[in-house]
């Protein structure tokens, strides 16, 4: 096991009705709030009036920035930095996904830092400091209700990129699994895909032997790919979407990668595709993650196996190792369409003519290599892209 420091210091507030209480929890930080959402949704589920009240009652006064798109651009980020100076903000409160909260992230951390905040997801600058950020979550997915994670898109270029530290665990995080009744089919595929794959970059580590987080990382994954049809076929379905929200938030909250050093290649591959193709996150993990397993499975044959066995119940018995594991990919496979994902490119919208620029892209001009399980450099980036195909 590696050695680790592992400290979440973000409040978690479960269950139904729960963001009434956001007024009393956010005033503890301050008076000013900015309240940041995306496209509308929060309007049309009467939750934007929920919580507007609920701040209001506690004597809070309420700032407001909407239009955060998926996959969050970097010059939103620089107006909410201007509103934060301007109005004296105390708070961010983020409602809605990944995209929202991502993006009071960076305006947290960008507004202490002095120069560009940019630079933050570049690795030019480091920060130290960052403004309070709470969120209520309302689709459960990529886990930035708990992580140090923050994910921004530069518009100029198309350069999807993140920046991890410390500083961006949210104070506290209201999660009610009644918001996500009223999301989409698709966001919820997209939503099951992003949360998988986060138990998967943990899961295929070098770290040996790691015997606890395996069996939490296993666990998980079967708790989602049990529930996933449940809260598909059944919106409404309160126990479904406790298990899947608390699935999701518990995946990337950092406890279970205690002790090992998780992959992340496929989430940067992943990147260069909603960079410049503006798809949905976990549709594009959907169809990175298999490819990249056919690529790399043999650097760890037998963890491999292991997941294939355990995960996907593939039956070992007159199967070599190597069957076995194709095996369970073909499994994976079969599970994420059954949430009416795509498993290859095609299917997201994107043909052969820019593999090779987003191999160029995810490994800044083949000078660095992405993953830690195995460092892929720009030619085995673009082997598992054409293995996408
Ligand atoms: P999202 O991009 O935040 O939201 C996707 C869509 O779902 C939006 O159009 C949103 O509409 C809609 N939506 C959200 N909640 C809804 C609800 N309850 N009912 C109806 N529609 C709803 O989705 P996400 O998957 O949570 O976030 C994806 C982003 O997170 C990506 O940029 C990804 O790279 C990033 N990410 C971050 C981390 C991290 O640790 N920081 C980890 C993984 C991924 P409205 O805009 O109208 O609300
Ligand atoms: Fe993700």
């Amino acid at each position: 096991m590696e050695d680790f420091t592992f400290n979440n210091p973000t409040k978690i507030i479960f269950g139904k009705g729960r963001e009434r209480e956001v007024g009393k929890e956010a005033s503890a930080y301050g008076k000013n709030i900015l309240l940041h959402y995306g496209g509308g949704s929060i309007k049309k589920s009467g939750l934007y009036d929920r919580i507007v009240a609920s701040l209001k009652e506690a004597g809070l006064t309420v700032f407001e920035l909407s239009g955060v798109k998926p996959n969050p651009r970097l010059s939103l980020v620089r107006k909410g930095i201007d509103l934060c100076h301007k109005e004296n903000i105390d708070l961010i409160l983020a409602v809605g996904g990944g995209s929202v909260i991502d993006s009071a992230k960076a305006i947290a951390v960008g507004y202490y830092y002095k120069g560009d905040v940019w630079d933050l997801y570049t690795g030019k600058g480091s920060a130290d400091k960052a403004l309070p950020v709470a969120t209520v979550l309302t689709i459960p997915a990529a886990g930035s209700e708990s992580s140090t994670g923050s994910v921004i898109t530069k518009e100029e270029g198309n350069f999807k990129r993140p920046f991890d530290h410390e500083v961006l665990y949210p104070v506290f995080s209201i999660l009610n699994p009644e918001l996500a009744y009223t999301l989409p089919d698709f966001q919820v595929a997209c939503g099951i895909a992003d949360m998988t794959a986060h138990l998967l970059e943990r899961y295929f580590t070098n770290a040996k032997p790691v015997g606890l987080t395996d069996r939490l990382i296993e666990g998980a994954l079967k708790n989602i790919m049990e529930y996933a049809p449940v809260v598909l076929s059944d919106r409404k379905n309160y126990d479904g979407w406790a298990e899947i929200m608390w699935s999701g938030t518990f995946a990337h909250n950092n406890s279970l990668n205690t002790g090992r050093i998780g992959d992340w290649a496929s989430h940067d591959i992943e990147h260069e595709l909603s960079g410049i193709y503006d798809i949905a996150h976990g549709a594009g993990l959907a169809v990175i993650f298999p490819a990249w397993m056919k690529y790399n499975y043999k650097h760890d044959i037998k963890l491999f196996a292991q997941w294939a066995v355990r995960v996907m119940n593939v039956e070992q018995k007159f199967r070599s190792d190597e069957e076995t594991v194709l095996a369970g990919i073909a499994a994976f496979e079969q599970f994420l369409e059954s949430l009416g994902l795509a498993v290859r490119l095609d299917g997201v919208g994107i043909d052969e003519s820019r593999l090779e620029e987003m191999a160029d892209k995810a490994t800044n001009g083949d000078t660095t290599t992405v993953g830690n399980f195995v460092k892929l450099k720009k030619s085995d980036v673009y082997n598992v892209l054409k293995l996408a195909l």
